[in-house]
């Protein structure tokens, strides 16, 4: 089978008046990555919560470095003086929000970070993985050795992580799906989203994991988590 894709339609959807933005750009996973993307999107793992654990640590991390790099460069916290962790649960949707005002990516590092295995402990996981071939299921490798970001996957069908790093001047997009081989970026053009510095990674949640948008989960879990972490971590939800 062929698809087809129609390659009029973005110089269709261009106006006189408005340049269209850049169009997104799709990159291939490396093999690792993608092998570990199939492993957690199909694993039967059921502490799935695991995930909120590594985007909290995540942000943690990112707020470190630029309060360390903010010592010897003043300018580099100037914009935004709050260092914190939000996280927005969205019932109604299904959807999370995790926003830090930390260190942020440039378009690179999206490449080099979430495109990639850098991540020693996550290479221990795949070697583990490969050793264990015979003996019996993922579960156990999943929680012994964590699997980082992509642990996003175990409860999203769906991430998109918007970032601003103070490295760059722009604002930079990076979008997969759970079941994909590839992700993409584009640049930030909606206003709305911009923001001064930092990541804001959004979970568009499985539809049996949908519960996980409950800001009292959230919150709950949140607790459990936050005694290690330096940083407030505010949870919220919209009025009803
Ligand atoms: P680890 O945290 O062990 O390095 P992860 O898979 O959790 O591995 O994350 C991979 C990398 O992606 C991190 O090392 C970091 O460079 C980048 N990253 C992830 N989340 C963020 C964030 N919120 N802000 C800035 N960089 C991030
Ligand atoms: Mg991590």
């Amino acid at each position: 089978f062929v698809g087809y894709r129609n390659e009029s339609s973005a110089a269709a959807s261009d106006s006189a008046s408005h340049a269209p933005p850049p169009p997104a750009e799709r990159f291939e996973y490396q093999a690792e990555v993608s092998r570990l993307m199939d492993l957690i999107v199909n694993s039967l793992y059921s502490n799935k919560e695991v995930f909120l654990r590594e985007l909290i640590s995540n942000a943690s991390d990112a707020l470190d470095k630029l309060r360390y790099l903010s010592v010897t460069n003043p300018e580099l916290s100037k914009d935004v003086a709050d260092l914190d962790i939000r996280i927005y649960a969205d019932k109604e949707n299904g959807v999370i929000t995790l926003t830090d005002s930390g260190i942020g990516m440039t378009r690179q590092e999206l490449v080099d970070c979430l495109g990639t295995i850098a991540q020693s402990g996550t290479a221990k996981f795949l070697k583990a993985l490969k050793d264990n071939k015979d003996a019996g299921g993922d579960n156990n490798l999943i929680g012994q050795f964590g699997v980082g970001f992509y642990s996003a996957f175990l409860v999203a069908d769906r991430v998109t992580v918007s970032t601003k790093s103070p490295k760059s001047d722009k604002q930079y997009v990076w979008e997969s799906e759970a079941d994909s081989s590839s992700y993409t970026i584009k640049e930030e053009t909606d206003p709305q989203l911009i923001i001064p510095r930092g990541t804001r990674i959004t979970l568009h949640l499985k539809r049996d994991e949908k519960g996980f948008a409950d800001p009292e989960r959230i919150q709950k879990l949140v607790k459990n988590y936050s005694q290690f972490v330096s940083f407030p971590i505010y949870t919220w939800q919209e009025k009803g």
